[in-house]
């Protein structure tokens, strides 16, 4: 059995995605090994996870924290986007789970893929701001591209075994979020706990802001055109408040195929690890008589305008999706330290789109460096409004 297991490293093994992938790790011992670990600044428990999985090497984005770890770590501890790029190409990895949250996750993600690593991704910003430079790669280095986000796991399973050619719709489903049933009025009052409070996922606060916006919902459209070849005017979203579908394709013919289950990210980050298998777990069963109603219904564009500007950077291209992206990252986290209003993220994410010029068939680098630059440029706005509103 050992001689087929996979060897993982995992980066951002302390956030929502990690620690649940070590869950699965856990229950499945004779199948995967970690080899690998990353977290932003959570030494206190990657230590633990180093004492449990004993991976070969660590890294740490603080570098001062990097040194204090040094002394109790059986692992090797690297620091920063370097430490993060040697993570994400150990050699002995086969397999990267990358569960880094912002645009910190693409440079890894490519180098995992330059190195013949599978990919699990659970980094929506990869494919958001570098769709067409990540598939590029993972064609030319011939390796696995698995997705985490239910979503996207659902629309991989409704595919199994079918020709692309013969979808005519992919529908993605989404709960609404926290701000479903608000007012417009109710929203532009909204506080940071309003926003972080979702009806049906436990996530981290960055994702948990863009469930608020639906941002994360045009993220997925971003993706799923990416991962699954589809053009923008056949991927529909839909409301479905209880998350128990968890995205639909139909073809041709007009017959549809849905994945349904418990609203539970470990079965898509199961899936992701075990496929072509599945394996059995300790995972809630979905019972559909408990559950009663399945509601579906439009999505509102004017209310939460940012899944319409998903729409628009995708279509055009380029690089106006790491802009959107960055604005949206460094917007989202001014709110959550209470600098800006919720509106103001939609608001910065408009402006800066509009004031792009975007380069048609960018490059890595072009990719990263419109990033910095949105970013630094975005967080010099707030800054300048703070000063004018107070
Ligand atoms: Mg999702």
């Amino acid at each position: 059995m050992a001689i087929n297991m996979k060897h993982i490293s995992i980066l951002g093994s302390t956030g929502s995605i990690g620690t649940q992938t070590l869950e699965i790790v856990r229950q499945f011992p004779n199948e995967f090994k970690v080899v690998g670990l990353t977290t932003n600044k959570n030494s206190d428990l990657l230590l633990k996870q180093i004492k449990e999985f004993k991976p070969k090497a660590v890294a740490i984005m603080d570098k001062s924290k990097a040194d204090d770890l040094l002394n109790f770590s059986s692992a090797q501890v690297y620091s920063g986007i370097d430490g993060l790029n040697k993570i994400a190409t150990l050699h002995e990895a086969d397999t990267v789970v990358n569960s880094l949250v912002g645009s910190i996750g693409i440079e890894p993600t490519y180098n995992a893929i330059k190195n013949k690593k599978n990919i699990a991704l659970a980094n929506k910003e990869t494919l958001v701001a570098a769709g067409s430079v990540i598939m590029d790669e993972i064609k030319k280095n011939n390796v696995n591209l698995m997705p985490i986000d239910s979503e996207h796991s659902a629309i991989f399973q409704c595919l199994n075994g079918e020709n692309i050619k013969e979808v005519s719709k992919i529908t993605i489903t989404c709960s609404g979020g926290p701000f479903k049933d608000y007012t417009k009025q109710q929203m532009e009052n909204a506080t940071v706990q309003d926003a972080l409070n979702h009806p049906t996922w436990n996530m981290g606060n960055k994702i948990t802001i863009d469930s608020a916006t639906l941002m994360n919902k045009g993220f997925e459209v971003i993706e799923a055109h990416w991962l699954y070849g589809i053009g923008y005017g056949y991927i529909k979203v839909v409301i479905h408040p209880q998350s128990i579908v968890h995205s639909l394709v139909e073809f041709v013919d007009k017959s549809i195929i849905a994945q349904l289950g418990m609203p539970d990210m470990k079965i898509p980050i199961q899936y992701a690890l075990t496929y072509p298998k599945r394996f059995q777990n300790s995972s809630k069963p979905l019972d559909l008589t408990e559950i009663k109603n399945l509601e579906f219904s439009e999505p509102d564009f004017e209310m939460f305008p940012c899944m319409k500007y998903a729409y628009e950077a995708g279509t055009v291209g380029g690089t106006l999706p790491a802009v959107m992206n960055a604005t949206n990252e460094v917007a989202v986290h001014a709110f959550l330290e209470n600098k800006i209003r919720f509106f103001d993220i939609q608001r910065l994410i408009r402006k800066m789109m509009d004031g792009h010029n975007t380069i048609k068939s960018p490059n890595l680098k072009d990719i990263l460096d419109i990033d910095k630059l949105t970013k630094e440029r975005t967080k010099s706005i707030i800054e300048e409004e703070m000063v004018v509103n107070n």
